[in-house]
């Protein structure tokens, strides 16, 4: 009997190891988006190497997106069921000034751009920064 983490890796492709599945559920129950030291306090005794390439593993799958919020670390996050982290899956994220937490505005997709001639638009970074409803 399979469960719902096996599930969700597999949807993308992911071979469910008992370490994917685990920094999988980390996220999961983290609804924000954690950087790599983050993901690395939660657990007891595994390398950062390891999470780093389990995190690698996800992206390149599109389970998680990275965000590159200005703090200095990148973050990560899960991606909604059928991202494939093409321009129309972006979504904009929030970065709290006073938590430092960022959050994914998953029903706020990255405002579309007039680009002059001749450029072509692949991916944005979209960071709004202010005071999350935790922090009000
Ligand atoms: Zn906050
Ligand atoms: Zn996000």
């Amino acid at each position: 009997m399979k469960n719902d983490v096996d599930n969700k890796l597999e949807q993308k492709n992911i071979k469910p190891t008992a370490m994917r599945k685990l920094v999988y559920e980390v996220l999961d129950k983290n609804k924000k988006a954690l950087s790599l030291y983050e993901i690395e306090q939660q657990f007891d005794n595994v390398d950062r190497s390891t999470i780093f390439r389990t995190l690698k593993t996800f992206q390149d799958n599109y389970l998680i997106h990275s965000i590159d919020d200005g703090t200095g670390a990148v973050k990560y996050a899960l991606c909604d069921e059928g991202c494939t982290c093409a321009p129309d899956d972006l979504h904009v994220h929030f970065l709290c000034n006073k938590c430092g937490q960022t959050h994914c505005l998953r029903d706020m997709p990255v405002p579309k751009m007039d680009l002059p001639d001749g450029f072509s638009f692949e991916s944005a970074n979209f960071v709004v920064k202010g005071i999350c409803p935790d922090c009000k």
